[in-house]
């Protein structure tokens, strides 16, 4: 069949579902069997940046441009989970309540941890204070719980969004607000769904928040490669960071590959978080990443070698999009969602494509 991508809400309650993602739907016709794609999603994760007075080139559509190609290259209706938001009692699991309450009372924290000037913010434009994104980031905080709950189950999953991985406990920056990956992995652990998590994080920028947040967590194991050059200046410490310089991107993949057995070498984890920033990509536009430019080529391969490494290990891997600006860093993110789902067996290979090999 074809036609767009649906969400579960807009059909009746799934009437059947398994894990080898057939599932069968009651509709006014009847019933309709659908293939189960792992994949979280909203249409609330396109903030209406204009409604908070904010002009800023966040790639905010990465996952809807995502879904609308797969849709139109599989002819397949691509189903998509849409996430309930994590509670106030979930953020305190891992940011102070100080913190919390200032996030939702003073408009002031968000202009500093979206770095606003007047150049990309009119407050009297707006049609709602910047304290009303906290819906937002509570929606995308719980999108990534959910691929990770969904990861557990399928042993692939992805949220299309989410990623914050400069929140601190007591403060956010790097125009993260809470850090949603270490709010998931609070929540999976106080509900004994799994405590040994690895992160792997390959935005541009180091995973600060991330390395702070599980410093003294011998549960955690936090993998950064990142810029050397690139913001923040002064980096955290992770489990295992790989800062890359501009002069040795050509070398990427390659350091990849040994952070990851490094890793594996010092810890067994039970489920990846994978933070699949599309940042390095060389038509990325946020003007501080001009430190690593990497092909869509590279990127692909990067993400492939991620997927593939712990699926072929049966190792659970929940993917989110961390870091990306403009018009075309969703392709990065695209060849990243399809071959999750190929290699699941919920879309076919491509013939002739090096993806799937
Ligand atoms: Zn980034």
């Amino acid at each position: 069949m074809t036609g767009g991508f649906l969400r579960e809400q807009e059909l009746h309650a799934p009437w059947w579902v398994c894990t080898c993602f057939l599932y069968c739907v009651r509709t006014e016709g009847g019933f309709l069997l659908l293939v189960y794609f792992p994949l979280v999603y909203s249409p609330r994760y396109i903030t209406d940046l204009p409604k908070f007075g904010m002009r800023r080139p966040f790639a905010l559509n990465r996952g809807e441009r995502v879904l609308r190609r797969l849709t139109e290259e599989f002819a397949q209706t691509i189903t998509v989970t849409e996430p309930p938001p994590i509670t106030a009692t979930d953020a305190l699991l891992v940011h102070t309540p100080e913190y919390l309450d200032s996030l939702r009372e003073d408009v002031s924290v968000w202009e500093d941890l979206f770095e606003l000037s007047d150049d990309d913010y009119s407050p009297e434009t707006a049609r709602c204070p910047l304290t009303g994104m906290w819906d937002d980031v509570v929606l995308k905080s719980g999108g990534t719980y959910l691929a990770t709950k969904l990861a557990l189950t399928h042993r692939l999953a992805a949220s299309l969004g989410g990623g914050f991985h400069h929140a601190f406990p007591g403060e956010g920056r790097g125009f993260c607000a809470i850090h949603d990956v270490a709010i998931a992995i609070r929540k999976l652990q106080s509900e004994q769904l799994c405590r040994k998590v690895l992160t792997v994080d390959l935005d541009f920028h180091q995973g600060d928040g991330t390395a702070v947040i599980f410093g003294q967590d011998p549960d955690v194991f936090t993998v950064s490669l990142h810029s050397a050059e690139g913001w923040p200046s002064k980096k955290s410490k992770s489990d295992l960071d790989v800062a890359i310089y501009k002069t040795e991107a050509h070398l990427y993949q390659e350091k990849l590959e040994e952070a990851i057995s490094q890793a594996m070498s010092r810890f067994t984890p039970e489920l990846v978080i994978f933070l699949a920033g599309s940042d390095l990509y060389e038509l990325d536009e946020l003007p501080g990443t001009r430190f690593m430019r990497l092909s869509l080529s590279q990127l692909r391969c990067r993400d492939k070698f991620v997927i593939d490494y712990f699926f072929d290990r049966n190792i659970p891997l929940a993917m989110v999009f961390a870091g990306g600006y403009g018009e075309h860093v969703w392709e990065v993110h695209y060849y990243a969602v399809r071959h999750l789902l190929q290699r699941l067996g919920t879309l076919p290979a491509v013939s002739g494509d090096g993806t799937t090999e």
